[in-house]
């Protein structure tokens, strides 16, 4: 089989996820499986399942089907990103060096400061978006290089083969961690370009119904899958059977859905950028985006994330907002409808002033989850509120 024959196969697989597991009653869609426990048959015959924080039918469904559209051995479903996150920090000592992107999603950022103050690991943050930042990180020896590629907000790009040839060659014991939350793996694979991780919040493209919150931690080796299994059992960051049957629900689509939305969001990307009211838009699709390159390397799309700066005070971002009928302002992302966020008062605000100032998250910065609604509408209502936010 050639890599894209792979590819999709592995992509119609995760279509089918479980379909036709059902030995009971040959069910298509695999059962829901709520029990927490299971009846052994005896003290010396243990069953597969014995207790459902330490595994769990439908949640090992979801784990197959999303390290199969990751290329990894296996992975750990975890109840929310942020628990994705905590997992994987658990791989490290207190001597260990972890190295981040300075404009990391808030919340991680607040995280890894919090546990690194506490002693569980030592913490730089970096640039990551430099021709010169895959040595630069090399030469700190890092035992674990966090990216988040593209970033949020700011959908910068790190070059993730560059990062992990050049870290490894420091330190061949180095654990490299992507975050593909924001592509999700229709449009990018971080194991294919040297990550042993990739971690996502689930409750973004990946069940793309805005209705679970969940994550996920896939692993490039049985190794540190075995690692990570051991540590989500021991600190119950398991995902419950119910959010993992919707993530499932949710994954049969994910292809239509993502390839719609980038649709969409490559039109408005292009239309923002000519408006007279928007200074930047940042935009990987876009050939002026500064990881544009790299973006076309290693990504198979630009995506359905985008965020610019409007000119003008905080108040006309405030108007425009206001303005707006089709996209909602809402902190999250991912979902079949368009949503708008002002990261500095909204996801990136436990990041603080100083820290968002770094990373360029400014009061007129906003950022787009586009939908798959008709693009008429949505560029119709992106118009009409930035014309009403001149005017005021
Ligand atoms: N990673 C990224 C890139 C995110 O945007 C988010 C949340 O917005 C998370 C991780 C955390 O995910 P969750 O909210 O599911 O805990």
């Amino acid at each position: 089989m050639s890599d894209k024959e792979k590819s999709t196969y592995r992509r119609t697989r995760a279509v089918q996820a479980g379909i036709g597991s059902d030995k009971a009653f040959r069910a298509i869609i695999p059962p829901l499986h709520l029990s927490s426990t299971y009846k052994m048959h005896g003290l010396d015959n243990a069953p597969q399942y014995q207790y459902s924080r330490t595994r769990n039918p439908t949640r090992d469904i979801l784990a197959e089907a999303l390290s199969e559209l990751e290329g990894g051995y296996s992975a750990c479903v975890t109840s929310s990103g942020m628990a994705a996150i905590t997992l994987f920090l658990h791989l490290l000592e207190p001597d260990d060096l972890l190295i981040a992107p300075y404009d990391c999603y808030g919340r991680a950022y607040r995280l890894m400061c919090a546990l690194s103050e506490k002693g569980h690991f030592k913490l730089e943050f970096m640039d990551q978006y430099s021709p010169e930042s895959a040595e630069n990180i090399a030469v700190q020896k890092p035992r674990m290089v966090f990216i988040e590629s593209p970033s949020n907000p700011l959908m910068r790009i790190a070059d993730i083969a560059a990062i992990s040839e050049s870290v490894k060659v420091q330190n061949p014991d180095s654990i490299i961690v992507c975050d593909n939350t924001f592509l999700s793996p229709i449009l990018q694979n971080p194991i294919a370009l040297g990550a042993d991780l990739v971690c996502h919040s689930t409750t973004k493209f990946l069940n793309g119904h805005s209705d679970v919150v969940g994550g996920a931690v896939i692993a490039k080796t049985r190794e540190l899958w075995e690692s990570l299994d051991f540590w989500a059992n021991s600190l119950g960051l398991i995902g419950a059977p119910f959010d993992s049957y919707m993530t499932l629900r949710g994954l049969r689509t994910l292809e239509v859905r993502i390839t719609r939305a980038q649709e969409n969001a490559g039109i408005i990307a292009n239309f923002l950028d000519n408006h007279a009211a928007v200074e930047t838009v940042f935009y990987p699709g876009l050939p002026g985006h500064k990881g544009y390159e790299i973006a076309q390397k290693q990504q198979a799309g630009a995506g359905a994330m985008l965020s610019f700066r409007l000119k003008g005070s905080r108040q006309v971002t405030a108007n425009f907002i206001d303005a707006l009928n089709i996209f909602a302002l809402a902190q999250s992302l991912g979902g079949t409808e368009s949503l708008i966020n002002h990261p500095a008062s909204m996801t990136h605000v436990s990041m603080g002033a100083e820290a968002r100032e770094k990373a360029g998250v400014s009061e007129n910065l906003l950022r787009l989850s586009v939908g798959i609604e008709h693009i008429e509408d949505l560029r119709s209502d992106l118009e009409m509120a930035l014309n009403k936010a001149l005017e005021k």
